[in-house]
């Protein structure tokens, strides 16, 4: 399985990073994503010193929208340059967050349309994180980045049928983590059981949003087999073909 999403390079794993990435490994979690938004402007490197340091993960390189009020545009410079780094695959999570709004809604807007540029320039996917602000992220990806055909990632996906729908058509995978193996999240669990097979994604999201039965702890990469536990009783499959299916479609839109 790959973790198309994790965040360890977070302080909660600076005491047992190590066993976490073993433990990881132990549970067939070959690749792991290390989101490099990490604390925001200046340092844009969070998820590259992973990748430096351990042979399975990948990185990305973004300013997450609660840290938009933080770049400049030095900050963009420098991220154009990250982005040619080896083993970066993707830009993000980039997007819109109106729920905490830690950045005022016009700055996220032109950080968002930026990036797009960059990653657009530098011919990479992008990944998604957008709460509360469906309309405006699906029209901005709609103008500034449909067009590119590059395609990209929903991350934590937690919409319905009709934002499903939205998101395919503009090119997107599907990237489902804890909150699909919530009892409540039944529309959500509808859109995992019908999801195109080629468009769908694992992730953990850690340390946030552990899935049942692990929620409310701190999450970890090797929880993800409980996510893919879901998808698999929701599609009826087995959890190895949920495993091989989500590394094809990985390795399609991020390796290749
Ligand atoms: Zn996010
Ligand atoms: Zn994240």
């Amino acid at each position: 399985m790959v973790d198309s999403h994790c965040h360890l390079d977070n302080d909660q794993f600076d005491a047992d990073r190590e066993a976490v990435i073993e433990r990881a490994l132990a549970a067939g979690v070959e690749h792991m994503v290390a989101i490099g938004t990490g604390n925001g402007p200046p340092d844009l490197e969070a998820g590259i010193r992973l990748a430096d340091r351990y042979q399975s993960f990948y990185a990305t390189v973004g300013v997450h929208p609660h840290d938009a009020a933080k770049a400049n545009p030095e900050t963009f410079k420098v991220l154009a340059d990250l982005l040619a780094h080896p083993k970066v695959i993707a830009l993000g999570e980039i997007g819109l967050d109106y729920h905490y709004d830690f950045s005022p809604r016009e700055i996220q807007r032109g950080a968002f349309i930026e990036q797009m540029a960059i990653a657009r320039e530098a011919a990479k996917p992008i990944v998604i994180h957008t709460r509360e602000a469906w309309d405006d992220t699906l029209a901005l990806i709609r103008e500034h980045w449909t067009p590119t055909g590059l395609g990209g990632i929903m991350h934590c996906f937690s919409g319905g049928a009709v934002e499903a729908r939205q998101a395919l058509d503009c090119g997107f995978y599907l990237s489902f983590g804890g909150i699909v193996t919530f009892p409540k999240a039944l529309e959500l669990q509808e859109v995992a059981r019908t999801a195109p097979e080629d468009r769908i994604l694992l992730e953990t999201d850690a340390p946030y949003l552990a899935p049942v039965p692990k929620r409310g702890k701190r999450n970890e990469p090797a929880y993800i087999l409980e996510t893919a536990r879901k998808l698999a009783g929701l599609r009826g499959e087995t959890v190895q073909s949920i495993a091989a299916t989500t590394t094809a479609n990985f390795r399609r839109l991020l390796l290749s």
